[in-house]
């Protein structure tokens, strides 16, 4: 039966889809994820398409801005994500801008510094004041302009000095709620696994759940 809640259905994925992403990283983490699902997934890199600039004003508009550009240029459906790491008592700062604070050498010690020196510089020295969150925003880009978007976040405290030398970024200064260990002191599987292999912790597991759910076939 044709009603209103037909076209409130996700629209799901079937065949080939474009990472729209550069970072060898992301594209590893994110085909691991896929394969499961039979999803051919290939990388936006490979395809020549060119990075847009990312000019939103959010997580989600950021990934929406990557996924488009990908889908249009590829003629397939795409996917990109955008996350970073908000802090409270810094009014949401590296937020958006969390790749950027590291600079050109992608120095994350440098960028942890600088948010351990402005929280001491505002007294945030209470677990209480040093509240954060990583946060993550997922799209899947069709050539006809539809959008699906998703969104999650691992809210924790901030630590320092960093601990650990797993993950990546901001990994070593973030201690997620409920755990004694920082994301760097926790295996790739204990951060990102999903459900049976892991518990599905970080902001990207848990919002490629709700994409998985929504738009793949089952695993
Ligand atoms: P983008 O999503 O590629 O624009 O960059 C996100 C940036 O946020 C990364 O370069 C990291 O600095 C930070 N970030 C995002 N997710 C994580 C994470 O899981 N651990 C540590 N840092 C992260």
């Amino acid at each position: 039966m044709e009603g209103g809640h037909a076209a409130l259905a996700p629209r799901r994925l079937h065949g080939r889809l474009v990472i729209a992403t550069h970072n060898a990283g992301k594209l590893a983490e994110m085909r691991e994820l896929l394969a499961p699902h039979g999803v051919d997934a290939l990388a936006a890199g490979t395809l020549g398409l060119a990075e847009p600039e990312e000019t939103g004003s959010s997580f989600a508009e950021n990934a929406r801005i990557k996924a488009q550009a990908a889908a249009m240029a590829s003629g397939l459906a795409a996917f990109a994500d955008d996350s970073g790491l908000v802090v409270d008592a810094l009014g949401g700062a590296p937020g958006i801008h969390s790749a950027r604070w590291a600079g050109p050498a992608k120095d994350f010690a440098a960028a942890m510094a600088r948010i351990e020196e402005l929280l001491q510089a505002r007294g945030a020295t209470t677990p209480e004041n040093r509240r954060a969150h990583f946060a993550c925003a997922l799209c899947l880009a069709w050539p006809d302009g539809h959008v699906e978007e998703f969104a999650a976040l691992v809210a924790g405290t901030l630590a320092w000095p960093p601990r650990g030398d797993f993950g990546f970024g901001y990994d070593a200064m973030f201690r997620p709620d409920g755990h004694a260990r920082t994301f760097g002191e926790m295996t790739a599987s204990e951060k990102h696994g999903l459900p049976p292999h892991g518990t599905g912790l970080s902001h990207r597991a848990r919002a490629f759940a709700k994409l998985a759910v929504a738009c793949l076939e089952r695993a």
